[in-house]
């Protein structure tokens, strides 16, 4: 049997399924919205005149959206670098400022440039704007600073409880989903962090921040290797880095802002 009415269930039922594996904007979204609590009063300002009422966790996932338009196909290298790993501090800065093209290193800069320049349009503005909540998102996900190799951990396969995935994937999506909050309820218990570390981890830099991401990604690589199984201890044990990466990447979000809309 093949009526419209089955085709439609069929259908639904295939958005549905895929949604479930959209939840990596989960991971965006709680940094967006953490990001949002350490605004200051001027940028708060400044962020009314280009997205009105809307929140950053709103346009958290944006840059992923266009990734399918053929007209942004080439921004899709913007959201990750390649690197070898286990590198040091300064070999590890020589070759991301010597990698071709356009990349999450070069594009921090260019897209806090943009929304910093007030001679731009609001739209123009508002791109940077999307860009960076979801970029430096990105730079917090250790392994969109991982290795050529493996694409990031895409090409090695794991099972997370039995399911056939890829690392890449459990760290953009099936660890913070196995922690089983919303992006508002996992922000709110993430953001109580004391004033003492919230300077500390804004006042790094940018190259601080990479590197941190690859040594964090050496790790990640040397827990798992091709074909692991992955359930609960795995989630015991990378739960604490999980979390700090994401309640840094929403205070680091928060001073980069601070600092263009100033
Ligand atoms: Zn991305």
């Amino acid at each position: 049997m093949c009526s419209p009415l089955r085709l439609l269930f069929l259908s639904l039922f295939l958005l549905c399924y895929q949604l479930a594996f959209c939840w990596g904007l989960t991971g965006h979204r709680i940094i967006a919205e953490i990001a949002e609590n350490h605004l200051s009063k001027k940028a708060k300002k400044e962020l009314r005149k280009l997205i009105g009422r809307e929140t950053l966790a709103w346009w958290a996932n944006w840059p992923d959206f266009v990734k399918s338009d053929s007209n942004w196909k080439h921004a899709s290298p913007w959201h990750y670098v390649d690197v070898p790993g286990h590198i040091s501090k300064d070999s590890f800065l020589a070759q991301l400022k010597n990698l071709p093209g356009k990349t999450l290193y070069t594009q921090i800069p260019a897209m806090i440039a943009q929304l910093k320049d007030k001679s731009q349009s609001i739209e123009q503005r508002r791109i940077a704007l999307a860009f960076l909540i979801h970029l430096i998102g990105d730079l917090h996900q250790p392994l969109h600073v991982g290795r050529s190799d493996d694409e990031g951990g895409n090409k090695i396969t794991v099972y997370w409880f039995n399911e056939k995935t890829n690392l890449h994937s459990v760290w953009d999506t099936y660890l913070i989903n196995n922690q089983q909050y919303s992006y508002t309820e996992y922000s709110h218990l993430l953001d109580i962090a004391g004033k003492e570390q919230v300077i500390g981890w804004q006042n790094s830099s940018l190259d601080d921040w990479f590197y941190e991401s690859h040594q964090l990604s050496d790790i990640i690589y040397d827990s798992a290797p091709n074909e692991s199984k992955l359930s609960y201890n795995y989630n015991f044990q990378f739960q604490q880095m999980l979390n700090d990466q994401l309640l840094k990447g929403g205070i680091r979000l928060a001073k980069v802002l601070n600092d263009a809309l100033e």
